[in-house]
């Protein structure tokens, strides 16, 4: 079995391949894994195993058609992870995210189409869904994004569609809800919130801070994504979701106790652009159809995040004070 992981310098898709060369995956312990990334800001060397004996490691942009062709044969299945992933980064600078989240997935999806690849699973987001005031998205509610990222994740998951209906290609897509877990790039609201903390600063908060989003642990959002892969059928979307709503604030407070700071750390700031109020998801087809349950409690996984930062100080401080070239 081998596998292609885009994007695998990142967050979650490193999740995704440290877990499958640790044979977390029952069935893929042997997995030869080659992973495509371009090493964006986002993306960091050190994120992976450096000389693991199933592991390739190519650096390359997925909107390089002729690169792909020649990366993609002989790999049985591709787990599309990469994308520009930062909201606010979309809202003050948009092409990229069309550029690498529609253009680029267009370009892996003719790859597959040509060069035979048998299966594939599409990373996508529940942000596609724009925001619900009540009750819970199902995979069928209507794609009404109200970002840019949302937008550009949106177009992705619609040339997925077509690359199915029009060709037949065997695609899952998985769209789910906020991730937090160790290694993820601290521009984000929790590695964001816990480093500030750690380096004695204040921490920024949007508006009134009464937004909701739904937050699942890496571990159980990667675990979800390989049910698919494994088990899920082609042309089926499947939410992957935790059920854990909170408000930023609920957020905020419980970081601040976690690190023993008050309310004078939280520094409010304007409410960011198209700022979607509440993400929920329903999650029961991937439950009953697959058998999935997370399997971290948010106060516990919160708390192994923190200590995980706390611990590894040599990981973030070049990633957040521009040093990140270094440690590639
Ligand atoms: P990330 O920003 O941490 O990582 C993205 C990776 O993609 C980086 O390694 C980057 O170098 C790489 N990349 C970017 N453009 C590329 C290109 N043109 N060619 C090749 N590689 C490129 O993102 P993440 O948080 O790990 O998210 C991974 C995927 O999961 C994304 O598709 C995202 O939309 C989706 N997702 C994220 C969340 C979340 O909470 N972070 C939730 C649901 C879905």
């Amino acid at each position: 079995m081998r596998i292609l992981v885009t994007g695998a310098a990142g967050f979650i898709g490193s999740h995704y391949v440290r877990t499958l060369l640790s044979g977390g995956y029952p069935g893929f312990e042997d997995a030869e894994v080659t992973v495509l990334d371009k090493l964006t800001y986002a993306g960091n060397r050190a994120n992976l195993p450096a000389e693991h004996q199933r592991l390739s490691f190519v650096e390359g942009d997925i909107c390089d058609l002729p690169l792909l062709l020649e990366l993609f044969p002989g790999h049985d299945a591709v787990v599309h992870f990469a994308a520009e992933s930062h909201v606010d980064r979309s809202i003050e600078a948009a092409a990229d995210f069309v550029r690498t989240n529609v253009g680029g997935t267009q370009n892996v999806l003719e790859a597959v189409l040509r060069t035979g690849v048998e299966r594939v699973v599409h990373v996508s987001t529940d942000e596609v869904y724009g925001s619900i005031a009540e009750g819970s998205w199902t995979e069928t509610w209507p794609l009404e994004p109200n970002t840019p990222y949302a937008a550009s994740k949106a177009g992705s998951d619609l040339v997925a569609r077509s690359y199915f209906k029009t060709h037949g290609l065997n695609l899952s897509i998985t769209r789910c809800s906020n991730n937090y877990g160790p290694y993820q790039h601290p521009e984000k609201l929790i590695p964001l919130f816990i480093t500030n903390l750690l380096e004695g600063r204040q921490v920024p908060l949007y508006g009134d801070g009464k937004n909701i989003r739904e937050w699942l642990h890496v571990d159980d959002h990667c675990r979800g994504i390989q049910l698919v892969l494994d088990k899920g059928r082609a042309g089926e979307v499947y939410n992957i979701g935790g059920g854990n709503e909170r408000t930023n604030l609920e957020i905020t407070h419980t970081l601040l106790d976690l690190l023993g700071a008050d309310e004078s750390a939280i520094r409010r700031v304007a409410d960011r652009k198209g700022h979607d109020l509440r993400y929920s998801i329903d999650e029961s087809k991937i439950q009953q159809e697959l058998g999935y349950a997370p399997l971290t409690s948010f106060e516990q996984g919160l708390a192994d995040t923190v200590n995980w930062y706390r611990d590894n100080p040599g990981w973030w401080k070049p990633v957040k004070h521009g040093a990140q070239s270094a440690a590639r």
